[in-house]
């Protein structure tokens, strides 16, 4: 039997494949200006052997124009151009990547390191038809004496017609769609958007991205003439400006970016008014995945840092295009507060780009990131104390969710990075600090929960541990009772609560059990008046100067018992 061809509506077949693959109607620009900027690799490349092309460096270009009357907005570029053919295969065929092609091509020649090819699904040019409802693009291929003028409106087909170029390289004219009541598609034609598009997907294209800018100067008075009150009159005159800053900041030499410069980086991309507490540069470079990193620790919480809103993550760059503006899988739940960038050429894309093939690159770079924050916060508290405490008071409560989280997997990681108020150092230190000044004799490292320290150095149990000689940690926060379980040692020494009925020598529980049977009476009394809300009275061997002390019996402390009702667990 014949087999019959399925039959597709050609059109809306485009639609859905444009409208599914990209999420964000505004990442057509992105697209354009990479594949302007591949095909200006292509040709830099090309002038290594090649002295014909006539053009150095400094010569290439991508130049964006709106034309608000027209209602078209170009993207040109100065590179490889196409001919007859690869119009016909690169923008005829949907899924055919000539910048794959070329990779591949070349990969293993000299000069090839130094090319940066975006290119690879060879669907990207297909997002001009989001915005626009014809493209045109006019091209001239390096090496050829006419250009050629492809025309398309969609999925319907495309004409290729010879047309004249002076010089080689590529235009596409988008022709906009129309606004409609709900879509806009004018905004494309505006300086300030365009200008925002471009710093925001297409920053770090390593070609300048020009566009002729309109703007206002003070016109300047003749020579000799009265300066007077009036508000001084304004000429407007037009100006190529480079949107783009080409080099990200992370690529630049260490020795040329100052601690400002990295500042003033971060506050502009991060919305932040405040320097941030620390910046972190890292370079790697491994088998499964080679990145480079700009990390910054903010020295405030953000507003809404604990609220549902604080998305965690670092800005993706791929080849210098971003790819994605919240990578949340680089960053782990304890180091949410980290701010950043990671630019990785090895990451596997999906073909929206916004999608990350959930793959081990991401993984292998988040791990190695983990490592070097850690390492960086280790390092801060030793070089700078004060500047760790203020760190800590902003984001401890982060790393102390980290330490009880997901079964404790991370406390390994996050134990040297916590500090406690100290009774005898009257500031917040480590653990290992603590261990170090143990005295002779004793054996564990206590701890006593309160709602502030005044209330946990005022706790019998505490004065009683302390009259011994020995440092009490006093804890403030609701999850540091947990923690301490979590962690259940330091060094070989646990972690008791003060009101542990360990701290008590033998001699001393064998007195107050003697106390307690003298005085069964009394006990009996005030057992029996209280005893709805308690469940036995003793003599206690730890009151100190106190009068009464209230403590829990198992494993559970009063604090804790406080939190779980609190929870109404
Ligand atoms: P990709 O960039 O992933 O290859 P695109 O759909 O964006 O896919 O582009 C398809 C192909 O068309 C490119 O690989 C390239 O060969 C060709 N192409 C697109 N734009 C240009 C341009 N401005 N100059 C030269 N060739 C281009
Ligand atoms: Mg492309």
């Amino acid at each position: 039997m014949a087999k019959k061809q399925f039959k597709a509506e050609s059109k809306r077949l485009l639609d859905l494949m444009i409208h599914s693959i990209y999420s964000n109607r505004e990442i057509f620009l992105r697209e354009l200006v990479s594949n302007a900027s591949d095909a200006i690799d292509k040709l830099c490349y090309r002038s290594l052997t090649d002295e014909g092309v006539g053009l150095s460096r400094g010569d290439f270009e991508i130049r964006i124009t709106p034309d608000r009357e027209g209602r078209t907005l170009t993207v040109s570029d100065n590179g490889v151009g196409m001919d007859k053919k690869s119009l016909e295969e690169n923008l005829g065929t949907i899924a055919r990547s000539g910048s794959l092609q070329f990779k591949q091509d070349i990969a293993g020649q000299e000069g090839a390191d130094d090319t940066d090819i975006i290119g690879q699904f060879g669907v990207g040019f297909y997002s001009a038809f989001i915005v626009s409802d014809k493209v045109t693009v006019i091209s001239r291929a390096y090496g050829e004496e006419t250009g050629y003028k492809w025309q398309s409106s969609g999925a319907d087909g495309y004409t290729i017609a010879e047309c004249e170029r002076s010089a080689p390289g590529t235009d596409v004219i988008m022709h906009l769609k129309p606004d409609t009541e709900d879509e806009q598609f004018g905004e494309f034609l505006e300086e300030y958007r365009l200008r925002q598009l471009v710093k925001k997907y297409s920053d770090y294209i390593r070609w300048p991205i020009k566009m002729l800018c309109h703007k206002t100067r003070p016109v300047e008075k003749p020579e000799g003439e009265e300066a007077d009150d009036q508000a001084p009159a304004y000429e407007s005159y037009e100006e190529d400006e480079t949107l783009n800053s080409m080099v990200p900041i992370w690529h630049k030499p260490k020795g040329e970016v100052g601690e400002e410069d990295y500042a003033a980086f971060y506050k502009e991309k991060f919305g932040d008014y405040q320097d941030p507490l620390k910046s972190i540069r890292v370079s790697a470079e491994g088998l499964t995945a080679s990145y480079e990193a700009l990390l910054f620790i903010p020295a405030r919480t953000p507003y809404n840092y604990y609220s549902a809103d604080y998305e965690k993550g670092l800005q993706l760059y791929s080849s210098g295009v971003l790819i994605m503006e919240k990578c949340a899988d680089l960053l782990p739940e304890h180091f949410r507060f980290v701010q950043g960038v990671v630019d990785s050429q090895d990451i596997s894309l999906n073909i929206s780009r916004e999608m990350l093939q959930q793959d081990r690159q991401v993984r292998t770079i988040a791990q190695s990131l983990e490592k070097k924050i850690k390492r960086e916060l280790s390092k801060l508290m030793e070089e700078d104390r004060e500047k760790y405490e203020a760190f800590f008071a902003q984001f401890g409560l982060q790393l102390k969710y980290g330490v009880v989280g997901e079964y404790g997997a991370h406390k390994d990681l996050l134990a040297d990075l916590l500090l406690f108020y100290s009774s005898t150092e009257g500031k917040p230190v480590t653990l290992k600090e603590y261990v170090s000044r143990m005295k002779e004799g004793q054996e564990h490292i206590y701890y006593a929960c309160a709602d502030s320290v005044e209330k946990a150095a005022n706790l019998p149990q505490t004065e009683y541990v302390r009259d011994k000689g020995w440092e009490v940690l006093y804890l403030t926060d609701e999850v540091d009772e947990f923690v301490m379980q979590v962690l259940h040692e330091q060094d070989g020494h646990e972690l008791k609560s003060v009101s542990d009925a360990d701290t008590v020598s033998e001699e001393e529980k064998k007195a107050a059990e003697e106390e307690t049977k003298a005085h069964g009476e009394l006990l009996d009394f005030l057992k029996e008046a209280l005893k709805d809300k308690v469940s036995d009275v003793r003599i206690s061997p730890k009151l100190g100067s106190h009068p009464v002390s209230l403590t829990s019996e198992g494993g559970v402390t009063l604090e804790m018992e406080k939190y779980f009702a609190q929870m109404k667990m």
